[in-house]
């Protein structure tokens, strides 16, 4: 079966031909931001037309939320010119072929599921920690995505009660600890300011600033992981995203994690896939939900 899978993310969009798992023909795009809705349709009806007639199906991964094909998200003013923008019936006006569509991180959770053995692995998690934290959630070997597109953002659960007010509007959420985001607002107060990236050079050499927000979010991100397990049953997270594959990042989050009682705790890996991660994933999922979309 050959996919036409896009990925459409907040600065660009990639398009290409998956086949069998194998990404080809990839193309990238720049997300319109002027004009942001007719720019979408404009830019799907070119994307569309470079593959038509190469195609069996399409398949979306997007940020933010799909809610029965449209486009929104938890603060839905994030999106600018985009929020409520009808994705999936703006494709349809080009194609009379299935269309699925995912969130990106829910799409990232297909590709990393599609690397594990199923016959011994049926409930999982991937988890990015990124600019923001996200998640996916395979539940008894199915993706977790009805019916409002929402299952899977446990970025936004509770980490602490008085922590900072999040992106979302709630206070404290794992994503307002442990996000690339929140690491760079707790090191801009510093007397000498910087970057995530400089932070965990700092963290390396064993600076006590830069250690305490690293080990802070490592430990959201492992208490999040222990929640997930006791309230799921899950055998295994797989971690991503800028944060999460820093070095020193992982084996943090699996020490946490390990100082909690038996129950609590998973096998806890780094993620295989980089940037093809959506394309792949939503590719995958739509050809094993085919039955659903027509
Ligand atoms: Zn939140």
């Amino acid at each position: 079966m050959q996919v036409l899978a896009l990925d459409i993310g907040g600065t660009k969009i990639a398009a290409a031909l998956v086949i069998d798992g194998e990404v080809t023909q990839r193309q990238q795009f720049v997300t319109p931001q002027q004009n942001a809705a007719e720019g979408m349709h404009q830019a799907l009806a070119h994307i569309v037309g470079q593959y038509q007639g190469q195609f069996d199906c399409v398949a979306v991964a997007s940020t933010g939320i799909i809610n029965n094909g449209v486009l929104t998200a938890l603060n839905p003013k994030n999106l600018g010119g985009l929020a409520e923008f009808p994705l999936k019936a703006s494709i349809a006006r080009h194609t009379d072929k299935p269309i699925g569509l995912l969130n990106d991180v829910q799409a990232a959770a297909c590709a990393e599921y599609k690397e594990q053995d199923a016959t011994l692995i049926e409930n999982f998690a991937f988890i990015t920690v990124s600019t923001g934290v996200g998640g996916g959630i395979i539940l008894q070997r199915q993706l977790l995505t009805e019916p409002n597109g929402v299952a899977g953002h446990i970025g936004h659960s509770l980490a602490d009660p008085n922590g900072p007010v999040c992106g979302c509007g709630r206070r404290g959420c794992v994503e307002a600890i442990a996000s690339g985001r929140a690491i760079e607002s707790a090191a801009s107060l510093w007397d000498t300011p910087c970057l995530p990236k400089e932070v965990f050079a700092r963290f390396r050499q064993q600076d006590p600033q830069a250690s305490a927000v690293i080990h802070r979010s490592a430990q959201a991100i492992a208490n999040l992981i222990a929640d997930l397990v006791i309230s799921l049953d899950l055998q295994k997270v797989v971690i991503g995203g800028s944060v999460g594959l820093a070095e020193g990042y992982l084996p943090l989050v699996q020490t946490y994690l390990q100082q909690q009682p038996k129950f609590y705790q998973c096998q806890v890996e780094r993620a295989f896939y980089g940037q093809d991660a959506g394309l792949i994933g939503a590719a995958w999922w739509v050809e094993h939900n085919l039955a659903k979309l027509k």
